[in-house]
């Protein structure tokens, strides 16, 4: 299969997890006789530092050229100006709205040998395999924003057409998997949550009435996924809920380091990425975990160019790396040998190992 795929590397650890999945692309490519053509392009901090814009047009043009784009990871102190406009985040943002990509897909599974990587009791970790689908280019981050001396707001709004759409991502993904959609709002307070929830009652109803759909507050939800994190299948939220409740279903796989992440439109063309950020702390060290964006990897070959064979080579080489014994710094604890650990590169290297 022939296949554009750009590569936005960002800043702080972003070049070193892309450059292993980088590596790990090619291995698959060639393995499978695929002509993946890959093109790298400034986005973010870099992107500030060279033109001024952290999504310059020439990246974006490349973008919606491209049939998927892997992303490492944007931002920094540096980059942390007055002008929210030509903040990292802010080209983050506009990247997602350009490319048209409303839903954020995040899976969270535990593998038996991370278990003790996680802040959790391993019990509560058994049998944990749920998929985020986050609304993302709607709600409180895209609202309009006020300020003036004393005050600031930020809106927050949704039409009906925006929450259809990203539910039924979420229901085509539960009707292919356990069957189960939990919809989480704040309808108890919020009217953006009143309209989500009748929605999505109503849309559920009319087109996946074989899909067992609850609702659930925010609040008590944030509570639930730490006490009992393996009765969730598909979960679909708004925007910001879901960046925070994300992060937080992170920390049952044990670190931000091993967790994909796939945003999707209408079409096939994605946007992958590793769901932590540039991480400042230990950028530049290549001690950072490559697992997060080697996943993504795989989801980007699911979703974008529909090749489930190769995603799911991709996955299993991870797990069986992590069975003999792969722990870079982060997840260093859930090691028989405690302590023991290995850099981005060796970690990119026992995925390739495994791969054959
Ligand atoms: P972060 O995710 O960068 O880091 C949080 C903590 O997790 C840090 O201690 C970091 O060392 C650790 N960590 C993250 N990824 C890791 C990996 N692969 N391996 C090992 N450890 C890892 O979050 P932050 O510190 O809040 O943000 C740093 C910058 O990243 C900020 O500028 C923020 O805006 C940006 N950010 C970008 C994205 C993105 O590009 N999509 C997402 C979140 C944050």
């Amino acid at each position: 299969m022939n296949a554009l795929i750009a590569v936005l590397p960002g800043d702080g650890i972003g070049p070193e997890v892309v450059a292993e999945g980088v590596r790990v692309l090619e291995a698959v490519a060639e393995r499978h006789g695929h002509d993946f053509t890959l093109k790298s392009a400034d986005f973010g901090g870099v992107a500030i530092d060279a033109v001024g814009d952290p999504l310059p047009r020439s990246t974006l043009d490349l973008c919606l050229l491209s049939d998927a784009i892997l992303l490492g990871a944007i931002g920094g102190p540096q980059w942390g100006g007055s002008d929210p406009l030509r903040r990292p985040e802010a080209g983050l943002l506009r990247l997602r709205r350009d490319l048209g990509v409303y839903a954020n897909l995040r899976p969270v599974s535990v593998h038996p040998a991370l278990r003790s990587a996680s802040p959790l009791r391993p019990e509560l970790l058994e049998g944990v395999d749920l998929v985020f689908v986050r609304e993302l280019t709607g709600g409180i981050y895209f609202g309009t924003k006020t300020r003036d001396a004393t005050s600031a707001s930020d809106l927050c709004s949704y039409t009906v057409a925006e929450v259809e759409r990203v539910t039924r991502v979420a229901a085509r993904l539960a009707r292919a998997r356990r069957g189960k959609l939990t919809s989480i709002d704040k309808s108890n307070v919020l009217e953006t949550s009143r309209l989500w929830r009748e929605t999505v009652t109503r849309l559920m109803a009319a087109e996946f009435p074989d899909v067992k759909v609850e609702h659930a507050l925010v609040d008590s939800a944030a509570m639930h996924l730490i006490r009992r994190p393996a009765d969730y299948d598909v979960i679909v939220t708004e925007n910001m809920f879901g960046d925070i409740l994300t992060d937080e279903a992170s920390m049952l796989a044990g670190s931000l380091g091993v967790s994909p992440s796939a945003s999707l439109g209408d079409g096939t063309r994605g946007l992958y990425e590793p769901i932590h950020g540039s991480a400042p702390d230990i950028a530049g060290r290549g001690i950072a975990n490559p697992i997060g964006t080697i996943l993504s990897v795989a989801l980007l070959l699911r979703h974008s160019l529909g090749l489930e064979t190769e995603a799911a080579e991709i996955e299993s080489a991870v797990y069986r790396a992590v069975e003999a014994g792969l722990r870079t710094a982060d997840i260093a604890s859930a090691s028989v040998n405690a302590g023991a650990w290995v850099s981005t590169r060796e970690a990119g290297d026992a995925v390739l190992a495994q791969l054959g």
